[in-house]
């Protein structure tokens, strides 16, 4: 924890902030000295985060479904009238699927690219729209399986490769118009957060306990803690 309030004065949104890295942003900006809406779609997880932020009226947490337009009109006419403006938003939603190209169903694949793709580009405009003259940045959170090939995930992989390409067009177009909005994109490796649990992998390692699955998923003992993750994206802002 940088021992100081890096984003004092800042209004932040960070969305998947119920749980995993987005928790762990939203807590850490909110040590940091910023104003966070918790936006989820899980309303009791995003409450919690909300009462572990802890300061007086720092936190709110905002149900936000990112593949959805109207919720982000939702979200951020919550914000700004909360608070009155936007500094910095987290794009971090997302959901897994593990499972190969062949037994993929049409319906998870557009579940997939609906959160983690079709979330990202409405958040990132949304984010452009309300920040454009005072300035801000968007962080996105894509992910190693963009990049590098892990078989077995191709939707998952799809939708973040999408996303970090979509994030340097968007960057792209922000410094040309000047516009004071930065954007970045982060590609993390394995995290250690729940959104493994919701995946087939972890229905097959599962048989001995928790701890022994994280052993199975992780042999070499190399995957990122949440907050180490929040961390790289505060260095971001
Ligand atoms: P997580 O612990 O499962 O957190 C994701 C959060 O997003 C959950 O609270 C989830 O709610 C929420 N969410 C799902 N669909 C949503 C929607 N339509 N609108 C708003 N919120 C929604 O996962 P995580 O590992 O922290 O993942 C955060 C981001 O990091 C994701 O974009 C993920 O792809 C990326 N990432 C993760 C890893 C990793 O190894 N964990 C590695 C690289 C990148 P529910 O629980 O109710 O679905």
């Amino acid at each position: 924890m940088v021992p100081n309030k890096r984003l004092a004065d800042k209004v932040s949104i960070v969305t998947g902030a119920a749980s995993g890295i987005g928790r762990a942003t939203a807590l850490l900006f909110a040590g940091q000295g910023s104003k966070v809406a918790v936006a989820d779609v899980d309303e009791v997880g995003a409450a919690a985060a909300v009462r572990e932020a802890g300061a007086h009226d720092s936190a709110l947490a905002v149900r936000l479904d990112v593949s959805a337009e109207s919720s982000w009109t939702n979200c951020i006419e919550t914000v700004v009238a909360r608070w009155g403006r936007l500094d910095v938003l987290v794009n971090c939603a997302g959901v897994a699927v593990a499972t190969p190209v062949e037994t993929t169903s049409l319906e998870e694949w557009r579940r997939v690219h609906a959160v983690n793709l079709d979330g990202v580009f409405l958040g990132t405009r949304a984010g452009i729209r309300a920040m454009r003259g005072r300035g801000g940045c968007i962080i996105n959170i894509a992910s190693l399986s963009g990049i590098e090939v892990f078989p077995g995930a191709a939707a998952y992989a799809s939708s973040k490769a999408a996303v970090i390409q979509f994030s340097k067009v968007a960057a792209a177009e922000c410094a040309h118009s000047a516009n004071g909005v930065r954007i970045t994109v982060i590609a993390p490796g394995g995290v250690k957060t729940p959104m493994w649990k919701t995946t087939r992998l972890w229905q097959d390692f599962a048989d001995g306990g928790e701890e022994a699955a994280w052993r199975k998923l992780d042999p070499q003992n190399c995957f990122y803690e949440p907050e180490e993750i929040a961390e790289c994206v505060l260095e971001t802002c």
